[in-house]
């Protein structure tokens, strides 16, 4: 992080941060830090005169972010080179120079106000366009606002306020909602010939598939972990997706590593595992092998509450989107070290970490609909598949993989992880996950290379060596 930057003495304040390297628009600068904090313990702390009015940033409806050293250095300027998006990621909007002050607009960071005229600062930021003061963004004028908007340099809680929410109390109408601009999280590792497609979870994002994608990457394999339609975004962005718009990502990241690769795995995380099934069903000749990472057809652990099962008798959408579904502790995760670092990205408010603290029930009912479809295609899974599912997971039983290996055609080799939770890619036994799911892959990427008649790629070279040294 301050590797990016330096602080010194600024012509704007008197102290500003400054670029000690180079950035490309688009290119992350810092990640906004500090402590979070709920709205009403920020408005305490600015009565008791323990925070500056204008010092926190504003992460998500309810919190706001007590800014740590580093990140309350940058200035505002009405010609910025910076904006924030997502929750709290500080990213470039124009090319900096090592040297240059690196600075975002502040109004396009605070949701319009009841009373905006008593929160407006007056402004030195010494640009031609300064507007002599910085206010909420009702005060930006439209066409600056509109442009900050489509470059992607406005902050999620604030696009929600001003487009999405019913509950826009202030006079403030931004007129019809623009185009919003999402941004894509995949991951995208390439390799060799023989590629994996890793598929997160419900309400999850392609990070949590990153550490295993890695260490498939280092065997040679291409990986590519895309993003689900609807995710690492906000709430209301999943409560609206439709589980065929999953499959639709699904389905384009398939063909996309099939432009380069012979052979494909497919694989995936809880919902994600169901998905993985859905497509190798659908696309037998695009997919060579599946990898299912605790499974969930039913969502039945010892950890789902009972009243959770009252849920099954919801049959529409918008009524399941009447209840919301909080990720309860432990969060999928048995070790509390990586449980705590898990739980506070969650909390930090970008969607894009962690995934989202809380499901909405329309999402849950969408999984429903797409396990019903699914179901009814696994006699066409003739690929060899390969389970691994933890014995203590709070989320699914067991049952879900004996349902599975019961009803798919294709030879079945199944691993318990006997010390982890539902999260296997992140939890304790990760390391095991990597090792044999690697194993899986390069037994069928030598098997699909002997088929074919082609030439082995790397991956194989890799597993062979380490076949050779166990
Ligand atoms: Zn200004």
């Amino acid at each position: 992080m301050t590797a990016n930057l330096k602080i010194d003495s600024s012509p704007i304040s008197a102290q500003g941060a400054f670029a000690s390297r180079a950035f490309e628009p688009g290119e992350t600068i810092h990640w906004m830090d500090g402590q979070f904090l709920p709205t009403w313990r920020i408005v305490a702390k600015i009565a008791t005169l323990q925070v500056n009015f204008d010092d926190p940033l504003q992460v998500d409806d309810r919190t706001y972010l007590q800014l740590d050293e580093v990140s309350n250095r940058f200035n505002h300027s009405c010609a910025p080179n910076a904006a924030v998006r997502g929750a709290r990621e500080l990213f470039a909007i124009a090319p900096i120079a090592a040297g240059e002050e690196i600075t975002f607009d502040y109004s396009l960071t605070v949701q319009p106000m009841l009373r905006a005229r008593y929160w407006a600062m007056r402004c030195n930021c010494g640009a031609a366009s300064c507007r002599g003061h910085i206010g909420d963004i009702s005060t930006v004028p439209a066409g600056v606002r509109q442009a900050a908007i489509d470059r992607g340099g406005v902050q999620d809680h604030i696009l929600h306020r001003l487009y999405r929410s019913p509950w826009n109390w202030t006079k403030f109408k931004p007129g019809p909602p623009p185009t919003l601009p999402g941004r894509d999280h995949s991951i995208f590792l390439k390799g060799g010939r023989t590629g994996v497609l890793l598929l997160h979870g419900l309400g999850g994002t392609p990070i949590e598939m990153g550490e295993v994608g890695a260490s498939l990457a280092a065997r040679g394999y291409t990986v590519l972990c895309p993003q689900l339609a609807g995710h690492c975004g906000t709430y209301a962005d999943l409560k609206a997706v439709r589980w065929q718009d999953w499959a639709a990502s699904a389905e384009a990241a398939l063909r996309r590593l099939k432009a380069t690769c012979d052979t494909v795995i497919i694989g995936g995380l809880s919902t994600g595992a169901v998905l993985s099934l859905n497509i190798a069903a659908r696309f037998p000749n695009l997919v060579q092998g599946v990898a299912l990472l605790a499974p969930t057809l039913w969502i039945n652990g010892w950890a789902v509450p009972y009243h959770a099962y009252l849920f099954n008798i919801v049959l529409q959408k918008p009524i399941a989107n009447m209840f919301d579904f909080p990720d309860l502790p432990p969060h999928g995760i048995k070790d509390e070290a990586i449980r705590r670092r898990v739980k506070a990205a969650m909390d930090s408010g970008d969607s894009s970490i962690a995934g989202v603290p809380v499901t909405p029930g329309g999402a849950v009912i969408e999984h429903r609909w797409m396990v019903k479809a699914t179901l009814a295609d696994l006699k066409w899974i003739k690929q060899p598949v390969l389970m691994v599912h933890p014995r203590e997971d709070e989320i699914a039983d067991l049952n879900n993989i004996a349902h599975i290996i019961r009803n798919v055609r294709g030879p079945v080799e199944t691993i318990t992880l006997h010390d982890s939770y539902h999260i296997v890619t992140v939890d304790r036994q990760r390391d095991e996950l990597k090792h044999r799911l690697g194993a899986f892959v390069a037994r069928l990427a030598a098997r699909h290379t002997a088929e074919s008649g082609g030439v082995a790629d790397f991956g194989e070279a890799f597993a062979a060596k380490i076949a050779a040294q166990q």
